[in-house]
């Protein structure tokens, strides 16, 4: 399989080899690196992808939600290029930041007040600092297999190492509301923090139980720690986020990745009380920086994409149609007795090669590795592209004929590979 991926592909080999002398590993992304060399795409239109060698792919990936409008949406060319022909660094505030923040905290239930950054990494950093700033504590409880930017990524079964955390961090177990709780208390008053992901994306599509995230929501509340969302990628699942969808409302939100229509985004919100901690109008306001923050082209893209096309209806026909496959995905599996059982909560899902349910994030062993490495391959000489750990985004451009399309690759991996059961 990899000779035949290999001989494919000369052209995403020879870029691959042209960005390894100047770059380790010839790349600047990790989550792109794959061996023997990742394929180089040059153009998107829709929801499909061409790579360097001209073959064309159903894009599954949606580049790990943050291509929710697909590569071509009219709406958000247009908005981008007008607001290039008015000019792209004005170093200046603008009318699209107060028409995006309004936006925002219209629909996300936690949020009165929001700032913008360039990433999801950036905007965890302040979310975490403003939430030391309004408590006066210092220390942060976060969860095994969560994953809030590059900075802040812990898997499970890897030490974390002091070198890439600038805070004293706590960690407990995902989905252990139990233990959680326990944590919180005993932090106490030293515990500024609790942040969460309400499903753990990189983690592998992991759901929390509402009873995980209400124990949460209740220990902060009564030792005084901000209860943080990270919906980066989850906020795309209900007009109002995932927090909507469960009915807990946390301190502080998280966002990024599809809120600017594909353009480089972060932003953090919450209580009005707690965002006040950033209100230059006050004495000893805390500082928030960043050049590209109020980006022109994120701004104007984000106001469109939030204000005309992601909308309640939109957000629902994405959830259900997610629903829907995920549901085909795990019955075609279980047709074929097969170890496969793809979790995530509406548009989003990864499959995991071991029998269902998953319900807490785990290191896969060798065997489990190898078959997510045959999926993706496989998936690839199928013409579908997904993320290497196999984790499917939906875009809106998708069909159900698409879906048709990936469910019939799903099977017909089952039936050639056939995934033992563990
Ligand atoms: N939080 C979550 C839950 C994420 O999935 C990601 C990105 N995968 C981030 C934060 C970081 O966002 P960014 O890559 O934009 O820095």
């Amino acid at each position: 399989a990899r000779d035949a991926y290999t001989d494919a592909r000369p052209g995403s080999a020879a870029i691959h080899a042209r960005a390894r002398e100047v770059m380790p590993g010839g790349n600047t992304r990790t989550v792109l690196f794959y061996t023997p060399f990742p394929t180089a795409m040059v153009r998107g239109e829709g929801c499909r992808l061409w790579d360097a060698d001209g073959r064309e792919y159903l894009d599954l990936c949606g580049e790990y939600t943050a291509g929710l409008f697909g590569h071509s949406e009219t709406r958000i060319l247009d908005a981008v290029k007008s607001a290039m022909d008015r000019g792209i660094n004005l170093a200046a505030v603008g009318e699209n930041e107060g028409r995006l923040a309004a936006l925002i905290c219209g629909r996300f239930p936690s949020v009165d007040q929001v700032r913008f950054t360039n990433s999801g990494t950036e905007a965890n950093i302040m979310a975490l600092a403003g939430a030391r700033g309004f408590t006066g504590r210092t220390e942060v409880l976060a969860f095994r297999g969560g994953y809030h930017g590059g900075v802040f990524t812990f898997p499970v079964g890897v030490p974390v190492s002091p070198v890439n955390l600038p805070i004293p961090m706590r960690f407990a177990d995902y989905n252990d509301a139990a233990g959680a709780a326990a944590a919180i208390r005993e932090a106490g008053d030293r515990l500024a923090a609790v942040i969460v992901e309400p499903m753990q994306g990189s983690g592998g599509c992991i759901p929390a139980t509402r009873d995980f995230l209400q124990a949460l929501r209740e220990a902060t509340q009564e030792t005084g720690a901000l209860l943080i969302f990270d919906e980066v990628m989850t906020s795309r699942h209900g007009f109002g986020g995932l927090q909507q969808r469960l009915g807990i409302t946390p301190d502080m939100t998280t966002f990024g990745k599809y809120m600017a229509g594909g353009m480089s985004f972060g932003a953090f919100g919450g209580r009005r009380d707690v965002m006040a901690v950033f209100d230059g109008h006050k004495p000893g306001a805390m500082p928030h920086a960043g050049t590209f923050n109020n980006n022109v082209l994120s701004m104007a893209a984000g106001c469109v994409a939030m204000g005309e096309i992601f909308d309640e209806a939109a957000a629902e026909a994405l959830f259900a149609r997610g629903e829907t496959l995920r549901e085909a995905c795990n019955a075609a599996a279980a047709k074929h007795g097969v170890a496969l059982h793809f979790t995530g909560v509406g548009s989003m899902m990864n499959p995991h090669f071991r029998k269902g349910p998953v319900t807490a994030p785990y290191k896969a062993g060798a065997e489990e590795e190898q078959m997510r490495e045959l999926f993706f391959f496989d998936m690839l000489a199928a013409g579908i592209y997904l993320a290497r750990r196999g984790m499917v985004a939906l875009s809106l451009p998708v069909t159900d004929a698409d879906c048709d399309r990936f469910l019939a690759a799903v099977e017909e991996f089952c039936a050639a590979r056939k995934p033992v059961l563990t």
